[in-house]
């Protein structure tokens, strides 16, 4: 299985290295031509504007939508869940409508508000996850097509709608491949 991680800007080298340790093949995608070539896909952390300006440069916006659409397995991390909300809190940017969640960026505070908690994570079984926030966003409201499965301080921080996967902190960027591994795993 060839595993896109959408290389327009962000931490992309950081998803790569998972995707290797999970035993799968990290590819770059930077064209329409390079998301053919893959059969799931991971939108990293980063500035969601950003993003989603160059991906619409790109005609990646429409297309990423389309293999949504028809089922490809995508995983948005923090900017990348922002990317993929039916809508964002105040803003009209760029995203794909792919999950029926609201959004509020940066809602637990700006940079400095960057930290760590033991999150539990529904069907995670073990220990809880170290979830590491940066600027993240929250998950204001959620359909009822909408799997919650991660709350912090009350807020939804990682949901699941069919083949759409969103967390808003970064599993990339701890050791624990538990989130990586839910994504790319054979049922999933
Ligand atoms: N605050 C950023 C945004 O709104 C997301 C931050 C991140 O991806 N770490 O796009």
């Amino acid at each position: 299985m060839k595993v896109g991680v959408l290389s327009l800007q962000g931490a992309i080298e950081e998803h790569l290295k998972m995707i290797k340790r999970c035993g799968f093949e990290g590819i770059k995608v930077k064209t329409v031509g390079d998301l053919e070539n893959v059969d799931r896909l991971i939108i990293p952390g980063g500035e969601s504007t950003a993003i989603g300006k160059l991906a619409k440069i790109y005609g990646l916006d429409r297309e990423i939508v389309k293999k949504g659409r028809e089922g490809m397995p995508i995983f948005g991390t923090c900017a990348g869940m922002i990317l993929l909300a039916n809508k964002v809190v105040g803003n009209e940017q760029i995203r794909f409508n792919l999950i029926d969640i609201v959004v509020e960026r940066n809602a637990f505070g700006r940079q400095v508000d960057s930290f760590e908690v033991e999150l539990k994570i529904k069907d995670f079984n073990g220990k809880p996850f170290k979830a590491v926030f940066i600027r993240a966003p929250y998950i204001k409201e959620a359909g009822k097509e909408v799997k919650i499965l991660a709350e912090f301080r009350g807020k939804i921080v990682m949901a699941q709608q069919k083949n759409i996967l969103v967390s808003s902190f970064h599993p990339e960027l701890t050791e624990d491949l538990r989130v990586h591994k839910y994504f790319l795993s054979e049922n999933y």
